[in-house]
């Protein structure tokens, strides 16, 4: 007979596993492939898990999904894909303050709910002036006022459609294509979006102009973006339905120019973007900030301790950025000899600053969705890509052969070839620079490349749908719940040994195919 112990009903459950104050609690520094967590209890679908989450204080993104400011990973095409497919983007500062800020230009104007500044023309222009805003604005449906500009009498339309057949250079004058004032479908000023997007649906117009008592044009709908919210039911909007994005500064005096056409720009989220973050430039930049910009949200970083994070804390900031030498190319602990394991880091800086309600996004070293679910299960809000997002048809660069593979570059911001880039007036060098002078480059990332992994608009619904799964293996319906679990104690995790993490991956096979989604 088998030796059973009796111990009155299933009510005794004995102590299974660590919970994370345990786990992280040894001194020693744990990787993502350090641990795993043990599953929970599921009473609902993966697709009813919520993964709203905070970006920052007052952003909240419905999946937490962040793209990297480096010049291999994020300009406008990525912050816009990241955007509507619920995350967002974060524009890189190695190039112009000018090229920057256009890049953050093109996101919020990638789609409107009330354009409130929409290019327009008089009847004295030509078509050939349509076809040149064509050309340079990308969209050709232009209101024709007195005067070609916001704010005057509002006369008629030109749209796409009314110079189809026509020459690009023709010089015919708008007065004699345009569809006249009397026979446009408008809206009154002060009508809410949704309603004026009922008028636009319903007149079967792609474009509705708005105007006042006095039929003066003050904002434009597009039928397009109507569509495209149905296509992104998820997309990543501020309170006029644009798309959100961040874009990187540095911590120099010149940054503040910087800073101020990005504001003009319309930029929603800054990132200092330092490798070690707990300085003295950061912290007079965030009180800067704070004074002159005090509606736009920061994001101070990089730390990996609670006592780097309380200084910024303390300067004002809305979010941190976790991670130092977790990159994938990154060399900075080999270099440095500074910085942290980045699944110690984020649950040590997560717990410190969840007191403050500053949420944290882990940074560096993401290389699965398993990653991913374990930032968050460690207290991020929301993690930050380079490598898992390099490589798309999204990123910057174009794709080039090696060996027969597709493969697109992905660098460091801290590699010479990024800090030697010659259009960048010296942000790469930035981060990773603080002295003045005559300077040797210490180089702290490598230069490599990516395999080309499609588009992001069906790469990150399958990172969604991974998260949604893993949550649900664990028992947490939300992202804000498997916070709840990690810091009650519910959440339960385990060390892995090198041979469980051998066992915990594809073993044992002659050869296999490795496909994802
Ligand atoms: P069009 O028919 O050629 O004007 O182009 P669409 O209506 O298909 O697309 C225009 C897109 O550009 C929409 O997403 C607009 O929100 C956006 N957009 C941004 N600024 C402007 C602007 O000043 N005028 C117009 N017409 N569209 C703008
Ligand atoms: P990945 O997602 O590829 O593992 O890491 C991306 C992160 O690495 C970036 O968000 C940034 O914080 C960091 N990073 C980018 N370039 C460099 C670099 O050259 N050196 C170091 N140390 N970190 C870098």
């Amino acid at each position: 007979m088998a030796d059973y112990l009796i111990c009155g009903g299933t009510s005794y459950v004995p102590e299974d596993g660590n919970t994370g104050a345990q786990l992280f609690s040894t001194g020693e520094g744990l990787t993502y492939h350090d641990f795993i967590i043990l599953p929970g209890f599921i009473d609902f679908t993966a697709e009813e898990v919520d993964l709203t989450s905070a970006l920052t204080k007052k952003i909240s993104l419905k999946a937490p999904l962040v793209s990297s400011p480096m010049d291999t990973v994020t300009e406008s095409e990525m912050a816009i894909a990241m955007a509507l497919c619920g995350g967002i983007g974060i524009i890189h500062h190695n190039c112009s303050p000018e090229t920057q800020a256009q890049e953050v230009m093109k996101v919020k104007k990638y789609k409107h709910g009330f354009i409130r500044d929409p290019v327009c023309l008089t009847p004295q222009h030509r078509v050939s002036d349509v076809f040149d805003v064509k050309k340079s604005h990308g969209f050709g449906g232009i209101p024709i006022t007195e005067d070609g500009k916001m704010g005057t009498r509002l006369l008629g339309i030109v749209t796409s459609r009314d110079i189809d057949f026509l020459e690009p250079n023709s010089d015919k004058l708008l007065s004699e294509i345009m569809t006249p004032f009397d026979d446009l479908v408008t809206a009154p000023a002060g009508v809410s979006l949704d309603k004026a997007n009922e008028i636009l649906q319903r007149s079967k117009k792609g474009k509705l102009p708005i105007t006042n008592e006095h039929g003066e044009l003050v904002a434009l709908i597009a039928r397009t973006d109507l569509k495209k919210s149905r296509n992104f039911p998820n997309a990543s909007y501020d309170a006029n339905n644009q798309l959100l994005v961040g874009a990187a500064i540095g911590t120099r005096e010149t940054d503040k120019h910087r800073l101020e056409l990005l504001v003009n720009a319309g930029v929603d989220v800054v990132v200092l973007d330092s490798s070690q973050g707990n300085s003295i430039y950061q912290i007079n930049l965030i009180r800067y900030i704070k004074n002159t910009y005090p509606e736009l949200q920061i994001v101070g970083g990089n730390v990996v301790t609670a006592a780097q994070a309380k200084n910024l804390i303390d300067a004002g900031v809305d979010g941190l950025r976790v991670g130092m030498g977790s990159g994938s190319i990154c060399i900075t602990q080999e270099v440095m000899a500074v910085g942290r394991p980045q699944a110690t880091a984020v649950y040590k800086v997560a717990e410190y600053a969840r007191r403050f309600g500053v949420p944290v996004m882990a940074d560096g070293g993401i290389a699965s969705v398993g990653h991913i679910i374990k930032a968050l299960a460690l207290g991020a809000s929301t993690v930050m890509m380079g490598s898992m997002l390099a490589g798309t048809s999204e990123a910057p660069g174009e794709y080039f052969f090696s060996n027969g593979v597709r493969l697109k570059k992905y660098r460091g911001m801290g590699s010479l070839e990024a800090m030697d880039r010659k259009d960048t007036q010296g942000a790469a060098a930035d981060r990773y620079f603080h002295g003045e002078g005559d300077r040797i480059k210490v180089a702290q990332g490598v230069s490599g490349s990516i395999v080309d992994k499609g588009s992001i608009l069906r790469f990150l619904p399958y990172l969604v749908c991974g998260i949604q799964h893993g949550c649900q293996d664990i028992g947490a319906k939300s992202c804000s719940m498997l916070r709840a679990m990690l810091y009650s104690g519910e959440l339960k995790l385990e060390r892995r040994t090198v041979s469980a993490q051998k066992e915990g991956a594809v073993h044992s096979l002659h050869s296999y195919e490795k496909r994802l989604y």
